[in-house]
Parts: C-alpha cells; structure tokens; sequence
C-alpha cells in the first residue's frame, strides 16, 4: 500500500540512510530521533523531522524502529500505545533494531492488546547496505504481514527473508552476529599469526578468500576496515556485543550447551572493555595486536602489489 505514511523513530547510522531511501522511493516518510544530531542529519537529508515519537504515532500507519536495543524498543512502544485511540495512526510496529525475541515475543502480545500489530525485521548489511538499499531482512511475523511489508521492505533490502512467526527475525540476528564475532576474532587472531610468521596480511587474506577459511571478516571487515586502519564500518563493538550476549541468552533459556559461544561472548567482552567507548567492532583487532606486539598495518603490503599477489573480493556482507 503506497499511500501510507510511514514513521522512522531512531535515525542513526542505519535509521538515518533507511529513511532517505524510502523517501526517495516516494514514500511519506516521517522521523524522530532522541538526540539533536541525528534530528539534524535527517533533516539534511530530506526528512520531515517531528517532535517525538508519539507525533510520529500519530502521523504514519507504519513506524519502523531502529533503535538501539530492546529497553528503548520497549519504552518507544509504550509512548506509541499511550497516543488515544482516536488520536492513533499506526496500526502496524516494524522493529527493525537488534532486539531480544523473547521481549519481542511479550511486546507483540501487549501492543496487540492496544490494537497495533508487531513485526520483527532486523537486518544484516552495515551501513553499506542501509545506504544501497541491499540489506537482508529476516522478518517474524505472519505470511500475511510479510506480503503487507513487502512494499517498505523491498525498498531496504535486496533479500527479504521470512523467518517464521514474531520473534524469529530477532533470534536470527542474534544468532548471525554471534558467529560474525566469532569469525571476527579468529581472522584477527589468524592474520596476527600469519604476520608475526612473516606473512604478508595482505597475502594471507587472498589466499584464504579462495579457501575453506573465508569469512565476511575475512572478505570484507579485513580489507576494508582493518588493513586500511579506517575502522569505519558505523557499527560500534557495544551494539555486537549486545548481540553476541542476546543469542547466548538465547541458547542457555533453550537449555543448550553454548560453551564455545559462551567463549565468544567473555572474549568478546574482554577486548571490548579496553577498546574507547563508542569504538567501531573491527577495532576488536587492537588489544589482540597490543598483547602480541604486532601491528598487522605495519606489515601489510600496499594495494598495487596485493592485487598482484591475488584478489580480495569484497562483498557487502557486514553486520
Ligand atoms: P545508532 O546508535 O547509530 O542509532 C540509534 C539511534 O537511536 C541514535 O541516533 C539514537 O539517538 C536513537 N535513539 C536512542 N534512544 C531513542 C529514543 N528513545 N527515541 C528516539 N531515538 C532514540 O545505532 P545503529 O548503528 O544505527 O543501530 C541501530 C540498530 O540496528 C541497533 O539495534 C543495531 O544493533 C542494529 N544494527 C546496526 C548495524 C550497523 O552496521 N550499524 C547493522 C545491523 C543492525
């Protein structure tokens, strides 16, 4: 249905680029975002900014979230079941955020009771994806609701991928990035290895980019983020850390043995405490280079010479 309005409440590094490009696709789309600089950067790009999240309940039929974790989800959901009945737009509550599925799960019972729908659409594909329109959505939610969204969704992604009922997008997200940890700090480990041997990090990522030890770290984090020192991937180490310690949760209230996640998780947790706040994921790499003495930057060849050794294929396959 493209005639209704649609709201966008958390427009961050994702929220932001997700709103312009259903704007460009011709939607109504209106935002709010809790702090000044975000409000500021989607008014530059071309969103009709309101005043709080409830004047987006009351504007758009659909309001997308993409906030940064299930507490806020909650709160932003109760100021929308707040807005009088009479006075309510939205009939339907896209969480697009990282969020935890079993709150998902009791959140889709209480706004039901308030008469609004919850679907639960995480992606993967960093911000490359948000700004490309090539996200993968994993949507939980109803075969029905699933074709309804297909109009906004298709506008964000370019695979859009029905998990199963409510919470299963949100169990699938947590799940994804507890592994994209996992192969995050083992090429770490790996490439510091390769390097303090004398390989050349460049080298040893085209090498494996063609065998059985590839990864999105590997095809994408490395090259792009971590070899270049840029480490601008816009996706901080505190938000897959949230995630990594959802899907353990996930796995222990399931009653299964998760020790190798559970490794992942303290790892994780270790690294991140000595990383400044607000640091970017990939920046995980620095205190595994500090404790080794390695700076796998210092070793790297430059990139002429690296596409002469061999490809590194990169593929918009973040977070
Ligand atoms: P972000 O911190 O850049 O953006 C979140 C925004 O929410 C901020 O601008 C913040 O001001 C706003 N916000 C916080 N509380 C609010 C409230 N009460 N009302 C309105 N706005 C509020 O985070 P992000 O990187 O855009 O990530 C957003 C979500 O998407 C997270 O759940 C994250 O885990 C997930 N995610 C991020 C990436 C990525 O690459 N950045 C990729 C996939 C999924």
């Amino acid at each position: 249905m493209a005639d209704r309005a649609l709201g966008l409440i958390g427009l961050g590094h994702m929220g932001g680029p997700m709103a312009e490009r259903l704007a460009a696709a011709g939607h109504r789309v209106v935002g709010f975002d809790a702090s000044p600089a975000g409000r500021e950067d989607a008014a530059a790009r071309g969103i009709e900014v309101l005043s709080g999240a409830e004047e987006v309940g009351r504007a758009a039929q659909v309001v997308i979230l993409m906030l940064p974790n299930s507490d806020i989800v909650e709160s932003v959901a109760a100021q929308l079941v707040a807005i009088p009945a009479a006075e309510r737009a939205v009939t339907v509550v896209v969480d697009m955020s990282s969020s935890e599925p079993e709150r998902t799960r009791a959140l889709a019972v209480r706004l039901a009771e308030a008469g609004i729908e919850l679907v639960d659409a995480p992606v993967s594909g960093g911000v490359v994806g948000a700004v490309g329109g090539t996200l993968t959505i994993m949507v939980g939610g109803s075969v029905a609701q699933f074709d309804d969204l297909a109009d906004v969704l298709g506008v964000l992604g370019s695979r859009v991928v029905r998990a199963g009922d409510v919470g299963a997008g949100h169990a699938v997200k947590a799940l994804n990035n507890l592994m994209s940890a996992a192969h995050l700090m083992v090429s770490d480990e790996a490439a510091i290895a390769a390097t303090r041997f004398g390989v050349d990090p460049e080298v040893f990522l085209a090498i494996v980019n063609t065998s059985s030890g590839r990864s999105g770290s590997t095809e994408l984090k490395l090259p792009r983020y971590v070899l270049p020192g840029s480490f601008d991937s816009g996706f901080s180490a505190a938000l897959l850390e949230k995630d990594v310690r959802i899907a353990t949760a996930l796995g222990r209230g399931l009653g299964l043995d998760m020790t190798l996640s559970d490794a992942v998780r303290a790892r994780w947790e270790e690294l991140n405490a000595e990383l400044q706040p607000g640091a970017d994921h990939t920046e995980i790499i620095r205190p595994l280079e500090q404790r080794a003495g390695v700076d796998v930057r210092d070793q790297a060849s430059d990139s002429s010479s690296a596409a002469s050794s061999g490809s590194v294929p990169v593929r918009p396959t973040e977070q």
